[in-house]
């Protein structure tokens, strides 16, 4: 073999590797670049989640305040919304088991509001350990938020509390309180939804 064939030789081999390479470059780079495209296709698809503050009805300055806008629901409605126990409790005036509710013995600092429709109800400021096992306050967050009922059902005498707003019940209220006000608003848990401060 000649000097010049040998070259040829050479060169013919270096420009195989080169296109070898060229060509699996090409490739992998299309891979890449077509996977790119599939991912963002997936991530423009995918609904991005609702911010939290959008959805917090807290946020809706009508329920600091009974602004004489009644919230009216048919049964049918008010079951679809609420658990069994809560529909039993707030639609029915229904009573739970002393000490089964979850705010019995909750002192944090926070509002709770109706469950039903989250006007506010009581501050935790107001709220003492009465011993019943119901979550006792000496005073509701605003007298227009409660509306109280004189109710003789059971043989006795006692005064209903309901939520200004949409009616339901909440629990009663007597004259054996703490003070300032010498009364304790008894109240169902299920009837009330917490949120911290
Ligand atoms: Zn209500």
């Amino acid at each position: 073999m000649n000097l010049k064939a040998a070259r040829a030789r050479n060169y013919s081999m270096v420009m195989k590797h080169i296109l070898f390479f060229a060509f699996a470059l090409i490739s992998v780079s299309m891979f890449s670049t077509t996977a790119c495209q599939q991912k963002t296709a997936v991530a423009e698809v995918t609904p991005s989640p609702t911010p939290k503050s959008e959805t917090k009805a807290a946020a809706n300055p009508s329920d600091d305040v009974f602004d004489g806008n009644k919230v009216v629901k048919t049964e049918a409605e008010w079951k679809a919304q609420l658990t069994a126990d809560e529909f039993h409790i707030l639609r029915e005036e229904g009573t739970e088991p002393a000490g089964s509710g979850e705010y019995a013995k909750t002192h944090d600092e926070g509002t709770y509001y109706c469950r039903a429709c989250h006007l506010k109800l009581f501050d935790s400021k107001t709220k003492f350990e009465s011993g019943t096992g119901w979550p006792s306050f000496y005073q509701p967050i605003n007298a227009k938020n409660v509306t109280e009922i004189k109710d003789t059902s059971y043989g006795m005498e006692r005064i209903e509390v309901e939520c200004a707003r949409c009616g339901s019940h909440l629990g009663h209220v007597f004259d054996d309180g703490p003070k300032p006000t010498g009364l304790r608003y008894c109240m169902n848990s299920a009837s009330l939804k917490f949120e911290k401060k």
